[in-house]
């Protein structure tokens, strides 16, 4: 039998932190919990649990430097808990090496779907040889990565090179939210410039193509201020 998946949580606030272990513990994983970042830092690599659940505002160092010195030894998924409000911080995170966000207030459902998200991603980072890549498939949509084909209802949709660039790179990580800059950087380069603007654009035109309605998108998602988060694969 496989060992129950290890959540650290760091957390300060104790009415929270007592919410997020009793529903991860009911979901049969194991829980692990520090009430400040340096306890944090301690449980982390002492620990070595397979997701970090971290608030971003803790009494004695900011969240942001416990991304920064986990990510010099560790590649562990970080979800970030953070307030609704807080759209630069949630992108700072992401920036530094944190995997995903969830804010509060959230529910258990929100909260373990991003946990098993970040658990799959967390084995593909440490997984052994890239093999050829299952088909993405959600709802109706499917990219065949191996034959370069993205097909809506079995019918073939013709997108330009960039446009299935950006599609592929969201939907290797469905589930996941994504910045701006990452996939401005991914895609265009370390030198482009950081107006989102040609993102927006293409962005706008794959929605075209793969959405019912545009303004109301079942496949890849808005986060405003952030980035995209394309649906998880089904
Ligand atoms: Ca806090």
């Amino acid at each position: 039998m496989n060992p129950k998946p290890a959540v650290l949580l760091i957390e300060d606030e104790e009415n929270i932190r007592s919410f997020i272990s009793t529903t991860i513990k009911n979901h049969g994983y194991k829980i692990i919990s520090a009430s400040s970042g340096i306890e944090g830092l301690h449980l982390c690599a002492s620990l070595c649990p397979d997701v970090v659940l971290l608030d971003l505002g803790l009494p004695d160092i900011d969240g942001i430097e416990v991304i920064k010195r986990i990510r010099e030894w560790s590649p562990v998924p970080i979800i970030v808990i953070s307030a609704r409000t807080h759209e630069q911080e949630k992108a700072k995170a992401l920036d530094f090496g944190a995997d995903d966000y969830i804010t509060k207030p959230f529910g258990t459902v929100e909260l373990m779907a991003r946990i098993r998200t970040s658990l799959r991603h967390g084995k593909q980072i440490g997984g052994t040889a890239m093999q050829s890549q299952p088909p993405y498939h959600h709802k109706e949509l499917t990219i065949d990565y191996d034959k370069h084909l993205v097909t809506l209802s079995g019918e073939m949709i013709h997108l330009t090179q960039i446009e299935y660039k950006l599609l592929t790179l969201l939907s290797q990580s469905s589930g996941k939210v994504l910045t701006y800059s990452f996939i401005m950087e991914k895609i265009w380069g370390p030198y482009v410039d950081n107006n989102n603007q040609i993102l927006r654009v293409n962005m706008a035109n794959i929605r075209r193509k793969i959405e019912k309605n545009p303004a109301t998108p079942e496949h890849v998602f808005t986060e405003i201020g952030i980035g995209y988060r394309m649906a998880e694969c089904e």
